[in-house]
């Protein structure tokens, strides 16, 4: 029984999705005006963890992550500059150039992670009418007003404002702020933008679209109540976050999608602790953060990166300290190692034959071990606990026949699925192909050039079955691990 922590309950609940065997994802992404960074590595591995162990637990999983690549404000409040204008600034292109090239930074540092990529990845930009349709909504409710400066939503009038998370309005910041001109027309400071217009502060705003109030451009939360709508429907089972979406972010998106529709947003808020360095959060804003790239310059893999990250549960704050890399890489490394040795011994096993009895005892008692961990509110640093104990008893344990190593191998796949370490890849570059995966790779050659097509499928599927991959190019095939 799969067990999450709900911030909305503020209790671990029982998952119980909306449709038998489904389950809705919606993942708030990035800000695209500098660097992805290893704090964000950390929260997208979570998420990536969250919806492995969902896959794994047999859900069929729809996965959403937006890209804000319109500009919201330096702060969560509606005040400050346009993160946007700022990248573009310090980078010296267009606010266009800043969005489309840290997009695809973000992306492939996340690949880097071995993270999923989501099923539907949306942008803000492209989804501008339907976040103008849901302001209109908005407003015939009742639920927002137009202003010279801007829309905003009236919080006064959405009785549930805040009330998810548990706020108390009197401990917020207002967003009035005489330096901006923002505010000036609100009817409660606490109300936020729904639609900037391209007026005062903002005049010179270089990315703005007509609206029926006039040139301007959305507030950074509407993107998220819009677009998770299109893609998952008004009501879906997880929304995704760091914690610091919880005071602002999720509780606006909150307020203009339940407004809009009348109906609960999400079922399940998973929020996410951050990775800091020196117990301060890393952040683009800070300028204290470190790339993927400076990772793998310094010699490390991004895969011992993930392991680290392993290491902590997701609601616990994890420092970062290159010490602490260099444990997870000796970790990493021996964990490879050990999957290697049970790779190396189950070579010549017989397919067909039954594992030993204390073999499949063990099995199943690690599967359900493995199984309570993860299930337990994601608790990793328990699974990985699990799967190393595993490991050490395997190699310990006598009278294993070679078809046992296999059985045993196939098992730490499976785990594998969830930790997405890849354990039996420990390094691309200097990975050797095993003898028996290589001269089953000559028979499929041969099968292949006397146009045996079917006897060549079957030794393709068995190669794939072992962890490789043969890929057929015009110079003959090439063996590489999955
Ligand atoms: P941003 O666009 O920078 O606001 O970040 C997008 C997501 O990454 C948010 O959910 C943040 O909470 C998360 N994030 C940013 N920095 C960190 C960090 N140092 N640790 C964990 N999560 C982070
Ligand atoms: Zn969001």
């Amino acid at each position: 029984m799969l067990k999450i922590y709900n911030t909305g309950s503020n209790k671990k609940e029982k998952f119980v999705p909306m449709k038998k065997g489904k389950v809705g994802m919606y993942t708030c992404g990035m800000t695209v005006y500098d660097f992805a960074h290893i704090g964000h590595g950390r929260k997208y591995v979570g998420d990536d963890i969250l919806r492995r162990i969902l896959e794994w637990s047999g859900y069929d999983v729809k996965h959403v992550q937006n890209v804000t690549d319109v500009g919201h404000l330096s702060s969560d409040e509606d005040e400050g500059e346009d993160k946007m204008e700022k990248g573009a600034i310090k980078f010296g292109k267009t606010v266009w150039d800043v969005a489309e090239f840290f997009t695809d930074h973000f992306f492939t540092s996340m690949d880097a992670l071995n993270i999923e990529r989501p099923h539907i990845i949306c942008k803000a930009t492209d989804h501008i009418p339907e976040q103008i349709g849901l302001v209109q909504t908005l407003i015939k409710k009742g639920f927002a007003y137009d202003t010279p400066e801007a829309v905003y939503f009236d919080i006064d009038s959405f009785k549930a404002y805040g009330r998810l998370f548990r706020q108390k309005l009197d401990d917020k910041k207002t967003a009035v702020r005489a330096e901006v001109q923002t505010g000036e027309y609100k009817k409660n400071p606490h109300d936020f933008a729904l639609w900037f217009k391209r007026v005062g502060h903002f005049s010179n705003h270089t990315m703005y679209w007509a609206s029926p109030w006039g040139d301007g451009f959305p507030g950074w939360h509407i993107e998220c109540s819009a677009m998770s709508m299109k893609y998952l429907g008004e009501t879906f089972d997880i929304h995704t976050g760091g914690i610091d979406h919880i005071p602002v972010h999720h509780t606006n998106e909150i307020a203009q999608s339940e407004a809009a529709t009348g109906k609960p947003l999400a079922h399940f808020w998973v929020h996410h602790a951050f990775l800091t360095v020196n117990g301060i959060k890393m952040a683009k804003s800070l300028g204290n953060f470190i790339t993927i790239e400076e990772i793998i310059k310094k010699g490390y893999d991004p895969l011992e990166l993930r392991f680290f990250y392993l290491s902590a549960h997701y609601r616990q704050q994890l420092n970062f300290t290159w010490e602490a890399l260099d444990g997870a890489k000796a970790g990493y490394k021996n964990l490879c190692n050990l999957v290697q040795t049970i790779r190396e011994k189950k070579q010549d096993a017989v397919i067909r034959s039954k594992i030993s009895t204390h073999l499949s005892d063990l099995l199943t008692s690690v599967t359900q071990q493995f199984s309570d961990a993860v299930s337990d509110d994601m608790n990793m640093p328990k699974a990985m606990a699990v799967f190393f104990d595993f490991l050490k008893r395997v190699k310990t344990e006598k009278d294993l026949s070679a078809r046992d190593y296999l059985a045993i191998y196939d098992e730490i796949l499976r785990f594998d699925t969830v930790f997405g370490l890849r354990v039996n890849r420990p390094d691309l570059k200097t990975f050797e192909v095993p003898s028996d995966i290589q001269i089953l790779a000559n028979e499929r050659e041969k099968a292949r050039k006397s146009k045996k097509w079917a006897e060549s499928d079957r030794l393709r599927d068995e190669i794939t079955s072992r962890g490789f991959v043969v890929e057929d190019t015009a110079n003959g095939s090439t063996i590489r691990p999955v």
